[in-house]
Formats: structure tokens, sequence, C-alpha cells
């Protein structure tokens, strides 16, 4: 077995937000690898394309050299096993949070018991912000770039000029 400790950080990151970007440092910080992975399949129709959120996470993590990006279909699970990742990051916002992280995380647990589960909290500063919030603000031309990164408030005004 590889003595490598490589953490997955799954999610939509549609777009990454300053509170993903504070939960990947923390994961950093503990794992020798963290591999931010993007979720193909996910039917919440998301504004950008795989390639994009991709794109945006690995400007916002240039600062973070153990930090890769990849993206998965299918079970986080099966991702898990075939990258031979012994942990999973996910982040816990609030209560809210909770109750739908505990049911996935026993779920995974009985799917692949020798993956350890990790929840971190971000800075208090970001507990209540979401990806949807961001998109919501951006697209009635507010101000984002307290919520992301630069690299990300420039592609959401492109988005959004290009839409409007
Ligand atoms: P969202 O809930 O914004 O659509 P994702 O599906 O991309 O986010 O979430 C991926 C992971 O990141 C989840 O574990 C989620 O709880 C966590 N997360 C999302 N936003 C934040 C935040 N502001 N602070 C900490 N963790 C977060």
């Amino acid at each position: 077995m590889s003595s490598v400790k490589r953490a997955i950080y799954p999610g939509t990151f549609d777009p990454i937000t300053l509170g993903h970007i504070d939960i990947i440092e923390r994961a950093a910080f503990l794992f020798d690898e963290v591999v931010v992975t993007v979720a193909r399949n996910i039917g919440k129709n998301p504004l950008f394309t795989v390639e994009e959120r991709m794109e945006m996470i690995r400007e916002s993590v240039r600062h973070l050299p153990g930090v890769k990006v990849d993206n998965f279909n299918g079970l986080i699970v099966d991702y898990a096993k075939t990258t031979g990742a012994q942990a999973m990051i996910r982040g816990l916002r609030a209560m809210s949070d909770f109750e739908y992280e505990f049911q996935m995380a026993l779920v995974n647990r009985t799917l692949y018991p020798d993956m350890v589960q990790v929840f971190l909290m971000p800075h208090e500063a970001y507990t209540h912000l979401n990806s949807t919030v961001v998109r919501e603000v951006a697209s009635f031309g507010g101000d984002i770039s307290p919520f992301v990164s630069t690299a990300v408030v420039k592609k959401l005004k492109e988005k959004f000029e290009k839409k409007s």
C-alpha cells in the first residue's frame, strides 16, 4: 500500500467559492495529496460545464502544490477505490448540512468501509455561502468579489454577459 495520504473532495463546484477553497486549504494541511473532483452526473443542470468548473478550480488552487483537479461519473466510492484515496473530505457549514451528510456518510461507509470520511468546518465567514447564492447575485449584476476568487468573478461576469 502506498504511504501517500490521498484525499478526494467531491462536489458540484458550480462555481467554486471561497468556502470550498477554505475547505481545500484545511484538507491540504492534513493530506499529502487532495484531489478536488467535479461530479459529472449531477441532475442539477449546472451553469458551467465540467471543463469550465475544473479550470476555475485549477486557477483558485494554484497556491496549493498538493492539490489536483479531476472529474468523476457514478458513485464516489468507486472513484475512491480506483484512484486509491484513503479519505474523502466534505464541508460542514451548518446543522442543515448535517442530516444529508450523515446519511450519505453511512451509505458510503457501508459501500466502502476502508475509506475514511473527514468533515471540515470552514471559517465562520463562509458558513452562509453556497454556489447557488453566488450564481443568483451574479445573475443580477451584484458584487460577488467577497464570495469567490478573482478568476471566478471574471468567468461569472462573462457567463451572464453572454446570456443577456
Ligand atoms: P454546494 O452545496 O454549494 O452546491 P457542492 O456540491 O459543490 O456545493 O459541495 C461540495 C462540498 O463542499 C460539500 O461537502 C459542501 O457541504 C461543501 N461546501 C459547499 N460550500 C461550502 C462552504 N461555503 N463552506 C464549507 N463547505 C462548503
